[in-house]
């Protein structure tokens, strides 16, 4: 599953093959579904259209024209890549032809991407968006205020806290452990508990673990492409992730391991309190 540094990985390659904003000439849906049902009138109101620009809002991928949005997900395998003649794959959900003479494809063979349209206007009420939480790049948003607030009187594990998408987004499961293991925080401490000091460290540590994954672009799944066709880099070095019985690198404690809120969690018993 591509987790946020891999989107925002995307997003910006997506940018930079886009970057003299190309008119689209003509959309071509080969099927009429991925995850859910495309709309039918996407390619007549999208074609013609500017792309102004591509942003991410949490791990979707928005086209912006005058005339609405495209909003795409990744899903598990989704991915961008412009296509030569010849090049056509037989996942290829959807080519856009740009009057340009490029063309952009999306590929994804387990289908669990997502193409909609947001009508102009629309972006704070669509469906997919309009509960998410804050952009944990987002430094005047992901603040130590607002973790401080917001968690008070949850009686829930920090690490489920901080991986619940209507609080704050993509801080997936790996960085999850990983910012916990960076701000010294214990990941089962509940929420509450949490003092400003420690809210202080999380909004730092888990911004820089991603930040340090976007710059290695992404880490961690296998179909990942960035969308100029290169593989991603999956350099990112996990300090306790999928790290149990080994050692600590700081102090050399066995890394422990346990099954959190149904996801696996990693920590290091001496050096997060
Ligand atoms: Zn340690």
């Amino acid at each position: 599953m591509p987790e946020l540094p891999e989107v925002e990985t995307t997003r910006s390659g997506l940018e930079s093959l886009l970057h003299d904003h190309p008119v689209i000439k003509k959309v071509r849906l080969m099927r009429g579904d991925i995850r859910f049902k495309i709309p039918k009138n996407l390619p007549k109101q999208l074609e013609g259209q500017k792309i102004v620009g591509v942003r991410r809002r949490a791990k979707y991928l928005l086209f912006d024209t005058a005339n609405g949005i495209l909003l795409n997900h990744l899903g598990m395998t989704g991915s961008w890549r412009m296509v030569e003649p010849g090049d056509e794959d037989k996942h290829d959900h959807c080519y856009i032809e740009l009057e340009n003479g490029k063309r952009l494809a999306f590929r994804d063979p387990r289908r669990f991407g997502v193409i909609d349209l947001i009508q102009p206007g629309g972006e704070a009420k669509h469906k997919l968006l309009k509960n998410l939480g804050v952009e944990p790049l987002d430094e005047t948003a992901w603040t130590s205020d607002y973790l401080f607030q917001r968690s008070r009187k949850r009686k829930v594990a920090i690490k489920v806290f901080i991986m619940n998408q209507v609080v704050v987004v993509g801080i997936g499961n790996i960085y999850a452990s990983e910012a916990l293991y960076r701000a010294q925080v214990k990941p089962q401490k509940l929420a509450s508990k949490v003092t400003r000091e420690e809210c202080e460290r999380i909004v730092k540590s888990s911004r820089e673990i991603l930040q340090h994954a976007i710059k290695a672009g992404g880490s961690s799944i296998r179909d990942y492409k960035q969308a100029s066709g290169e593989s991603g880099g999956f350099q990112l070095l996990h300090k306790v992730y999928d790290r149990e019985n080994q050692e600590c690198p700081v102090c050399l404690s066995k890394i422990r391991a346990k099954v959190l809120g149904g996801r696996s969690t990693y920590w290091c018993p001496i050096c997060q309190k």
